[in-house]
């Protein structure tokens, strides 16, 4: 995985904001914002998409949303709402091959999902 940019954030060879990181989970906020918070939150694991989610994985992916709702809290957005979008594939605009949640709050995100 040389080149994944994910994994290079994870063993620190390009910086990021973290929010929150623990033995298997990295959170940090997103380079280009689109919303006040947005904040990405990875497997340490390299998972390329969700596609790619196996059985061993489901521990990690329940994780993933225990870490988003104690960031939620911290952060004071639990009560305001948030939102949590994962992209799969060319269609949804997945730029990043490495799995990642994105968590957007802040604002009044409108009722629809897609941009
Ligand atoms: P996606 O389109 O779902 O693959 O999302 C990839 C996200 O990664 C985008 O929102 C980018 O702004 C974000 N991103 C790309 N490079 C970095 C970086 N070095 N640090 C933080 N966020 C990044
Ligand atoms: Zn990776």
């Amino acid at each position: 995985m040389e080149e994944c940019i994910f994994c290079k954030i994870i063993k620190g060879e390009i910086p990021s904001e973290k929010v929150y990181e623990d033995e298997e989970i990295l959170a940090f906020k997103d380079i280009n914002p689109a919303a006040p918070i947005h904040i990405l939150v990875i497997p340490k694991k390299h998972i390329a998409t969700l596609l790619d989610v196996s059985k061993e994985d489901n521990y990690l992916i329940a994780k993933i949303y225990e870490v988003i709702n104690q960031i939620a809290k911290d952060l004071g957005i639990a009560k305001d709402g948030f939102r949590v979008i994962t992209n799969c594939g060319k269609d949804a605009g997945q730029e990043v091959m490495h799995i990642h949640f994105h968590l957007l709050a802040g604002r009044k995100l409108g009722a629809k999902i897609v941009g």
